[in-house]
């Protein structure tokens, strides 16, 4: 598994060049520490580092490994850092994140999916994430705000509930379009007065926020 992965973060640094976002080193560090096979079902190991999207159950997918390094590098993590992640799945993405911030924050709203995403990442350690079920459209008020949100389910357009959450000069990473399996990539970056700027990075393909 370790061959594996060490492949897979050689392919998804490559790749991320190739893109115009290279990796920093340590997203490159996290990347290569989180045993994402143990983030699936036993009888999925064997892919757990193709670099490929892989369903979890209930629908929902663990994010192909490129986008949750793009995702992680657009948010700009720094050591201090409280970021709220929306759509925590397996809780592969919060994993990740767990080592370079200092808090992680995930909302799920799939019972069963929230229980074994917080199960998993306390046996594993990364002992500073909480996971909730819930509308993560919502955020997580009482821990708010936050240095930067990521959500991994794509939405029509922004939940108007979370930019309030965003620290001034904070991120927020999110899949926006209205086709299923079709939407761009978008960075916005929360201004003094309030209001975000938005770029556009990247066509993706997301499960749907609901
Ligand atoms: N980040 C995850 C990938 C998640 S896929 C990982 O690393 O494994 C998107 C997830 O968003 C799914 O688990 C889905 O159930 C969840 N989701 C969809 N709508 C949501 C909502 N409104 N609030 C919280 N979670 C939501």
């Amino acid at each position: 598994m370790e061959d594996r992965r060490e492949r897979l973060v050689r392919r998804v640094s490559a790749e991320m060049t190739r893109i115009g976002h290279p990796l920093s080193p340590p997203v490159e560090a996290s990347l290569r520490s989180v045993p994402r096979h143990l983030f699936l079902p036993e009888g999925l190991w064997p892919a757990a580092y193709d670099n490929a999207a892989q369903l979890i159950g209930w629908g929902q997918t663990i994010s192909q490994p490129l986008i949750v390094a793009l995702m992680t590098e657009l948010l700009r993590p720094r050591r201090g850092d409280a970021v709220l992640e929306i759509g925590s799945g397996s809780g592969y993405q919060a994993a990740i994140l767990s080592g370079l911030v200092e808090r992680v924050y995930g909302v799920e709203t799939i019972p069963a999916l929230a229980a074994k995403a917080a199960e998993r990442l306390a046996r594993l350690g990364y002992d500073n994430v909480r996971i909730r079920q819930g509308d993560g459209r919502d955020g997580w008020p009482e821990h708010a705000p936050f240095d930067g949100i990521i959500v991994a389910a794509a939405a029509v357009e922004l939940p108007p509930g979370l930019a309030p959450q965003l620290r001034t000069g904070g991120r927020l990473v999110i899949p926006l379009g209205g086709h299923r399996l079709s939407q761009d990539l978008f960075v916005f970056e929360k201004r003094a007065d309030g209001t975000l700027d938005g770029t556009s990075v990247l066509p993706v393909a997301f499960v749907p926020l609901v």
